[in-house]
């Protein structure tokens, strides 16, 4: 990983350019962090980059529970003690790693799949957020982000930067592979069109550059646009009964994919949430028939 290092964005709101973007807000000394880096060397360059300049970390607040967004965390809280903040049902997947490839498996996950890139370290959970509202002692506001996993959030400063965790992802990521890890389509279609309203001066992804209100507008829009197109093309493929696997196969092909062990649970996840959110929306039926589930576009 190459060496770390620490951004101003407005006073008192700083963030660090990694794989996974660190949001640093500073105050009288002392330092809280939002996320933590993807693994445990970001931890240790988050830390020295904090040493550096006489801050003591105390508290970091984790939009998610992704094992990019809390790899630090575990490194972090063993050497300073921090309190690490989360909302009730991510704390359960930074308390228990295990369950993050347990999740994108649907059963007891295999050994190729209990890597650092789905199953971060252990780290203890101090602080239960709600997913809206200030977050007690600091100058934060959680805003609620529903969508991508089962209870982000993005955390906005006094100086209205609001750090919005995996919301938006890049053009250029998105341009490459196609689709993103998902959870719930709907409530992320409603994320997308409330994030068109906001008027904060700068936005941080955790994935891309911070980008100003005109950019982000863009990018919202991308975003929108590619899940559109994503939708579209597993109800154009599904010419016939197919299996969730084939749908899968056949969205591979279409945007010529290879997909490896990470990438098959993630994108075989998004592509199960979109056949839910197709079902509820009564554009596909599912059927049980000799051992199989199979799609049928209505
Ligand atoms: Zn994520």
């Amino acid at each position: 990983m190459p060496p770390l290092t620490l951004t101003q964005l407005s006073n008192s709101t700083f963030y660090i350019s990694s794989p996974s973007n660190v949001g640093v807000i500073i105050y009288s000394s002392k330092a809280i962090l939002i996320d933590s880096g993807n693994n445990r060397e970001a931890g240790r360059q988050i830390l020295k980059l904090l040493k550096e300049r006489d801050l003591e970390l105390s508290l970091i607040v984790n939009t998610h529970s992704h094992a990019d967004h809390i790899g630090g965390n575990e490194f972090l809280q063993k050497r300073t003690n921090c309190r690490v903040a989360a909302t009730s049902v991510e704390s359960n997947f930074i308390e228990h790693p295990v369950l993050e490839p347990t999740v994108l498996n649907g059963g007891f996950p295999h050994i190729r799949l209990q890597n650092k890139f789905l199953m971060a370290r252990p780290s203890r959970v101090t602080d239960i957020l709600l997913n809206s509202g200030k977050i007690s002692e600091t100058s934060l506001t959680a805003v609620p982000l529903p969508g991508h996993f089962l209870d982000m959030i993005g955390v906005e400063t006094v100086d209205e930067v609001l750090f919005t965790a995996d919301s938006v992802i890049a053009e250029e990521v998105l341009e490459k592979y196609h689709l993103n890890f998902l959870y719930d389509i709907k409530s992320h279609f409603k994320t997308l069109e409330i994030h068109k309203q906001r008027e904060n001066s700068l936005f941080v992804p955790s994935h891309g550059n911070p980008v100003g209100l005109d950019l982000f507008r863009g990018l919202v829009e991308y975003n929108e646009f590619k899940l559109n197109e994503n939708i579209r093309i597993v109800l154009d493929q599904m010419t016939k009964k197919q299996t969730s696997e084939e749908i899968l196969a056949q969205v591979c092909r279409y945007y010529n994919l290879e997909l490896n062990a990470n990438q098959y649970v993630l994108i075989f996840s998004t592509v199960r949430s979109i056949l839910a959110y197709l079902l509820d929306e009564k554009k596909v039926e599912v059927l049980y028939t000799e051992g199989q589930m199979l799609w049928r576009r209505l």
